[in-house]
This record gives structure tokens, sequence and C-alpha cells, in this order.
């Protein structure tokens, strides 16, 4: 199966940032349930480099947040909320900056955590998926174990762009029998629709750009 992602988009380019942290440009976005002074707190914290990793890119490095002990837990127990009574058994979270935020979210749900790869990575009989990138295709895999049929899921990223990463990882877990409860993520990049490449699953983003 093959998930494409818009040619030639510019990841975390086109839009600057709203002036309310909890409030988004795009309409399809809803505001985090968050206090107003956390999601301030988190968005100060989140450092715009741009043209990295290549030239037209704003990248949203979210290290400055995870270095300060007070907002790390802050942020994970606000991704979690959403989700306390959705009965979840699995956190599935892609690395490299999905684990950091996916396992603290499993902690705080009392589930189980499950990484999503790239190729060759996990040791394990595997399931994949091939899906494309700007200029190129990316692997993701999951171990064929990972979660029995009927398991259910939230699916955990630090960065939704043009959802192509989180709507793999999603396919991926239904491959398993496993259901599909939600993506709870730090940043939504609401001008990229990324929203739109998870159809109608519930979508919860904490900051929106
Ligand atoms: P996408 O598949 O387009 O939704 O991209 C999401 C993945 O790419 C996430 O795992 C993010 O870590 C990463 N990503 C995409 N755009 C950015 C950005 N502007 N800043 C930081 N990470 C990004």
């Amino acid at each position: 199966m093959s998930i494409r992602r818009a040619p030639h988009t510019p990841v975390g380019t086109s839009s600057p940032p709203s002036p309310r942290a909890d409030h988004s440009t795009h309409s399809g976005t809803p505001p985090s349930a968050a206090a107003p002074q956390l999601l301030a707190a988190l968005r100060a914290a989140i450092r715009d480099v741009p043209d990295f990793p290549t030239p037209g890119i704003m990248f949203k490095d979210v290290a400055p947040l995870l270095a300060d002990a007070a907002l790390f837990r802050q942020a994970t127990d606000a991704m979690a909320a959403p989700f306390a009574d959705g009965g979840i058994t699995h956190v599935v979270a892609v690395e490299a900056r999905g684990f950091i935020f996916g396992a603290p979210v499993a902690q705080r749900l009392c589930a189980g955590f499950v990484p999503v790869r790239k190729a060759g990575k996990l040791p394990w009989q595997t399931e994949r998926i091939e899906y494309a990138l700007e200029y190129a295709s990316g692997i993701l895999e999951i171990h064929r174990d990972a979660c029995v049929p009927g398991s259910r899921v939230l699916v955990v990223d630090d960065v939704l762009a043009t959802g192509g990463t989180a709507a793999a990882t999603g396919a991926l877990v239904e491959r398993l029998g496993a259901q599909v409860v939600g993506f709870a993520v730090l940043i939504e990049l609401s001008f990229l629709h990324g929203r739109a490449a998870l159809r109608d699953r519930r979508v919860e983003a904490l900051l929106a750009y």
C-alpha cells in the first residue's frame, strides 16, 4: 500500500503562527481544551528553525520544550487527557520524536507502547507499508504480534504535517486487526490539511499553526 504526500509540499512553511496558542488558523482544527497559559508556554518553548532539514522547511524544534521538566510533563499529560476515558490499550508511535512523546502518554493512559520504525530496524516479523514523502518514499514497519486484534490504539507523534506518516501508521495498526481510536499530536500544521489524510478519525492537537 502506498500513501502519497502532496507533491512538493513545503512542510511547515507557509503560515505564520496563529496569535492564540489554542486556536487554529484552519477552521477544521478545534481549540485545545488545555489551559491557555500552558499552551502559550508550550508555544514559546518551540523553536522555529528555517530551512531545516532542507531549504523552504520551517522546522518545529521541540528540544527546548523537552529540556524543561515541567513543560515536558505537562505537554504529555495534556496530550493524554482527551483519551483518558477512551479505553486505550496501546499507544503506537513512530521513531524518533514520536517515541519521546508516545512513551509517557502510554504511561499516563496505563497503556502499552508499540514502536513503529523505519525499514530493517525491528528484529521480529513485521508488517510494512511504503508511503510517499516529498521526493522519495519511506517504509515503516510494525511487529506482527505488537497488539492483538481488537486492541484500542492511540497514535502519537510530535507534528502532524501532511498526515502521511500518521495515515501510514494507522494503516499498519489496522492490518493487525486493531482499532485506531485516534491521533494525539503536540503540533498540527493545519495549513497542510493533515486531518484530511486521516479521514473522519479523531485528531487531538495541542497547538495549531
Ligand atoms: P507528515 O507525514 O507530513 O505529516 O510529517 C509528519 C512527520 O514529519 C512527523 O513525524 C514530524 O516529526 C515530521 N515533520 C514534518 N514536518 C515537520 C516540521 N515542520 N517540523 C518538525 N517536524 C516535522
